[in-house]
């Protein structure tokens, strides 16, 4: 299996390391021609409005965009998040577009804005493990499509709808496989495998 991880800012080089020590292959996409034969893609944290212009400046968000509807599995982490919602709290502008999810930045404000703690999450690990937030987005609505995995005192911080996970913390920063693990797994199923379309 082979995952895309999208190289433009945040933990490229750990999302990469998390994935090749499950033993599944990773590489880094640039541009379009790096999404050829990708099993699934990661766009990782970063600042959401820079990486959406440079998407549109490199000419990756429509090909992504559709992509993705037609069955990639995406994981976004943190601004990853942000790009794959449909809606942004006070914002008029979205990137992606393709998850029934509002989301708001920056939702823990300026004092406490990285934080890190542990929860076990229910499907994904029994064991509490640690959950690192950076100026983290959590999600103020979703559609009847959206399944909530993991709320932090009453707020959604990690979903998934069909192909599409998405977590307002950074698995990829700690030790821990386990959150790679499951989008590796949702990679697998036949059911939205992309091997005729990517
Ligand atoms: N605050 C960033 C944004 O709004 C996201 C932060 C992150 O990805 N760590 O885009």
């Amino acid at each position: 299996m082979k995952i895309g991880v999208l190289s433009i800012q945040g933990g490229v080089r750990e999302h990469i390391n998390h994935v090749k020590a499950l033993g599944a292959d990773a590489v880094e996409i640039k541009k379009l021609e790096d999404l050829q034969g990708i099993d699934g893609l990661i766009l990782p944290g970063g600042e959401s409005t820079a990486i959406g212009k440079i998407l549109r400046e490199r000419n990756l968000l429509n090909p992504l965009k559709e992509k993705i509807i037609l069955g990639l599995p995406v994981w976004g982490t943190c601004a990853g998040m942000i790009l794959l919602a449909k809606e942004i709290d006070s914002e008029d502008i979205t990137h992606l577009s393709v998850m029934d999810i509002k989301v708001r930045r920056n939702a823990y404000g300026r004092q406490i804005d990285s934080f890190e703690t542990e929860a076990a999450i229910e499907g994904i690990t029994q064991e509490p493990i640690p959950l690192v937030f950076i100026r983290a987005p959590y999600i103020v609505g979703v559609g009847d499509k959206v399944k909530i995995l993991h709320k932090l005192n009453g707020n959604i911080v990690a979903a998934v709808q069909d192909n599409i996970l998405v977590t307002s913390f950074h698995p990829e920063l700690t030790k821990d496989l386990k959150f790679h693990k499951y989008f590796l797994e949702l990679c697998n199923k036949p059911n939205i495998s992309c091997t005729n379309i990517c």
